[in-house]
């Protein structure tokens, strides 16, 4: 990446980070995924159970491999999950976890977690429960404020996601949300989060690429 526009790139990660502390929640910057797994794995070293969201960025990086490798026994991968019922049953436990792993579809520049969730289960982890939430987002999910967050998931992740998971929505055709009613329907919670009443709980480590949708 050009060095001017890596400068840039990394001022805007400065200022989410410090915008995300004014609300109570961790961030941190790494340059390489080596660093990002040396700092997940300080951040998890006691712990009895781990879970995570679905999320490309988490395989994209390799947090789900390393997960897999290093904590099996105690990362619970929904990948593995033989049918509906115990994929459903791992949404549940989630809510026990030390540490939910996942994504963010957007994040402002005001420091605001911005997510829609078709389930709910993604969401409501990051909500309530998992002792600590572990946010892994690319540089591109910044955003200026709600609106913009708002636009991003209606323009580029949800239709995008709708496309990958080969469902039929409105959106995976047209390109853009089209606010349908559709029983497939992607993006049924919209939720944003703001300061947080325990500090630090949840963490938010950017790597200065582009990931996920
Ligand atoms: S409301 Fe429907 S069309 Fe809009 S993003 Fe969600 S699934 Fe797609």
């Amino acid at each position: 990446m050009d060095t001017n526009k890596k400068a840039i790139i990394e001022k805007r990660i400065e200022k989410t980070i410090s915008a995300l502390e004014k609300n109570k929640m961790k961030g941190y910057y790494v340059k390489s995924r080596d660093e990002l797994l040396s700092l997940i794995d300080s951040l998890i070293r006691d712990d009895k159970l781990i879970t995570s969201g679905g999320s490309m960025t988490l395989a994209q990086t390799g947090v789900i491999d390393h997960l897999n490798s290093k904590y099996s026994g105690i990362f619970h991968d929904r990948a593995a999950c033989k049918s509906p019922e115990e994929t459903q049953e791992l949404f549940r436990k989630a809510y026990y976890s030390d540490t939910y792993f996942v994504s963010s579809n957007a994040i402002t520049e005001n420091g605001e977690l911005y997510n829609v969730d078709g389930n709910g289960n993604r969401v409501s982890a990051m909500i309530f429960g998992p002792k600590q939430v572990i946010v892994i987002a690319g540089y591109d999910k910044i955003v200026t404020d709600l609106d913009a967050a708002k636009e991003r998931v209606e323009k580029i992740a949800a239709p995008a996601n709708a496309l990958r998971l080969g469902l039929e929505t409105p959106c995976s055709v047209s390109g853009e949300c089209m606010h349908c009613h559709s029983d497939k329907r992607i993006c049924c919670s919209y939720v944003t989060l703001g300061q947080q009443r325990i500090p630090d709980r949840i963490k938010v480590i950017f790597l200065g690429e582009e990931l996920g949708l």
